[in-house]
């Protein structure tokens, strides 16, 4: 590395962080020319390099700040954080594009003027306090953090041979849908993709099989997130409450919207006096271990294995993980959760790669009875619901997942009040609901096109209309469920398991002006299919009755059609219009029938080798 590098870099130190390298320069005026100087040695070495000034040039932060004010003035400099361990300094702004544009001139001249190596954020639209506590998690243990990331670093950059075989175990969300757990082992490598829960399970069946006798979860190398869902996130916290000290590789929304619903999740479960499996503790722990990546850009994560991630178009920043394994020995695809056919939010699941042999794919909608309406008829009959309980001045409740359909159905709302096909009600959105949709604002890049440039701007965000109102608290729930007035609300836990939404359930169900509105998947023995049957009663647990019995006079309605998974026809699509064609599909997170029969409709109309694993299957993919 030394050798490579040109004599003036007068180099202090260098270290990994992750799959990149840094050095550290005791001379600014290499570190401000290091882009052009290190475009060569990257090449060479096939990992991203970058130059930072030593410690000892850098100003002192106070000094730093007022310069670096007055250089962005135009940009609204909102917050700042200085990582002297890394020599970086976040800057976060309302107008990034002020200090990005101009060929970088601005960004150049904080480096010259201070040394810091400036990053800009943009400053979510919304208030979110998890953005800030990840932030606080990062800086305040920089020097943890740049520890581990080098260690990181020197793992994968580790003398490894050519892989001979790969393997791949089914730990959880095999013939099932919950809990997605998916070991896969090369003979360097011990990586897991995915680690939920089932949050419709009762107790053994909440996690997923790590005792299996292949896996052991302090020689794991690299565990990788497809989207936030608890069922693919909401396990993680507990490898390193047990030891786990790599890295958890995911988009950045994920690392967001993960660690929001898992300290949701903890929340709720205490709450209600259920078992927690995790602390916050091991929640920190899992931020302090996180590797965000961009999507379509590859990483190494091992001696001999690649990772990159691509769009799955199912909730903000959800990846479907692609996995080079040796030089071009085996490619393998899992989609995770993802929509292959048209929504407002997100465009289409990626399905064109490099190169696949391997597919393993979800199958929640597989069956063969699975057919989706039209966008449009979805949309039209949603708002048909919506209106039969505004007419008659009801109040409407929809459980919803924290992050996903609660955005889309904001949106579909948004557009039909706005140009007036729907009357104009409160809309509240609870807790976790609206911090996630913070989220959402904070990462348009990640939105479909059509809606991206709205999303940048202030003034034309659908998701800032007034018309959506934050409900922060218990006293304020119990306000809107007393006060006379029609409207909606938006509230998790999606299949009612717990959280706001059962509040709310057991609070309007007894008045027939008033309804329930599904929009996702309601999990097999949950409250939520219990409701959606609509039974004439429901008997639960309230505060105080643990079976208290609930009259069921509102209307249940379950909105079809506006699912963040692929009905069947798209999952077949999906690996019809695949390029290049597996060879080999494995289908997981689904019912037992519907996972089985996908897999023969795979194998029937392609004639590819396909199935349907049981729970701690293993496999020899080569
Ligand atoms: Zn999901």
């Amino acid at each position: 590395m030394k050798a490579s590098l040109p004599k003036k870099a007068d180099l202090k130190d260098s270290r990994f962080e992750g799959a990149g390298v840094v050095v550290f320069s005791n001379d600014l005026s290499f570190v401000l020319k290091a882009p052009e100087y290190l475009r060569e040695v990257a090449k060479k070495m096939k990992l991203r390099v970058e130059a930072r000034a030593d410690r000892s040039l850098l100003l002192p932060p106070g000094d730093a700040k007022e310069k670096i004010e007055k250089i962005i003035k135009s940009a609204n400099m909102t917050d700042i954080f200085f990582d002297a361990y890394g020599s970086k300094v976040i800057i976060e702004v309302e107008k990034p594009s002020e200090v990005l544009g101009n060929g970088l001139e601005k960004i150049m001249e904080i480096k010259a003027k201070t040394a810091w190596t400036p990053l800009i954020q943009r400053k979510p639209p919304l208030k979110s306090d998890i953005i800030t506590t990840i932030r606080k998690v990062m800086t305040k243990n920089s020097k943890e953090r740049a520890e581990f990331l080098n260690q990181v670093g020197m793992k994968i950059y580790s003398e490894g041979k050519e892989p001979k075989w790969v393997r791949v175990s089914f730990l959880g969300a095999a013939r099932e849908i919950g809990r997605s757990a998916i070991f896969v082992q090369t003979p360097e490598s011990r990586i897991l993709m995915d680690c939920g829960i089932n949050v419709a399970g009762t107790g053994e069946d909440s996690f997923p099989l790590l005792e299996a006798p292949e896996f052991r979860i302090d020689a794991l190398d690299a565990t990788i997130i497809s989207h936030a869902h608890l069922d693919h996130s909401g396990f993680v916290p507990f490898l390193y409450k047990y030891g786990y000290k790599g890295p958890v590789y995911c988009s950045k929304p994920t690392l967001h919207l993960s660690t929001l619903l898992q300290l949701d999740a903890i929340e709720v479960a205490q709450r209600e006096g259920q078992k927690v499996p995790y602390s916050t503790k091991d929640i920190e722990n899992t931020i302090l271990h996180s590797i965000t990546l961009p999507e379509e850009e590859v990483a190494n994560i091992t001696p001999d294995v690649r990772l990159t991630l691509y769009n799955a178009a199912h909730i903000l920043g959800s990846n479907v993980i692609h996995l080079h394994i040796g030089e071009g020995f085996y490619n393998l695809v899992y989609t995770g959760d993802f929509k292959y056919g048209p929504s407002r939010l997100h465009e289409p699941a990626t399905n064109q790669f490099p190169r696949v042999e391997g597919l393993i794919m979800e199958s929640t909608y597989g069956g063969k009875d699975n057919v989706e309406i039209s966008r449009k008829d979805a949309e039209d009959n949603l708002l048909t619901s919506v209106k039969e309980i505004l007419k008659k001045k009801g109040k409407l409740l929809m459980p919803v997942l924290g992050a996903g359909r609660a955005q889309e159905v904001m949106l579909i709302l948004e557009a039909a009040m706005t140009e007036n096909r729907l009357p104009k009600v409160p809309i509240y959105i609870d807790g976790i609901v609206w911090d996630s949709t913070a989220i959402y604002t904070t990462y348009p890049e990640f939105l479909h096109k059509d809606i991206r440039r709205a999303v940048f701007s202030t003034e034309k965000n659908p998701l800032l209309n007034p018309i959506f109102g934050r409900v922060g608290g218990q006293k304020e729930r119990e306000d809107i469920v007393k006060a006379d007035e029609s409207c909606i609300i938006m509230a998790t836990s999606g299949m009612m398991t717990g959280g706001p939404s059962v509040f709310y359930f057991a609070q309007i169900a007894t008045n027939p002006n008033n309804g329930i509105l599904f929009v996702n998947y309601q999990g097999e023995g949950t409250l939520g299919r219990r409701v959606q049957r609509q039974p004439r009663e429901i008997t639960m647990a309230t505060r105080g009755n643990p079976r208290t019995v609930i009259p069921l006079n509102a209307k249940v309605f379950t909105a079809g059609g506006l699912s963040a998974h692929s009905d069947r026809k798209q999952l077949v699509a999906y690996v019809g219009n695949m390029s290049p064609k597996p060879n080999n599909v494995i289908v997981v997170h689904g019912e037992p029938g519907k996972a089985a029969d996908l897999a023969a409709k795979i194998r029937n109309t392609f004639r590819i080798r396909s199935s349907a694993p049981n729970l701690l299957d293993s496999m020899r993919l080569k």
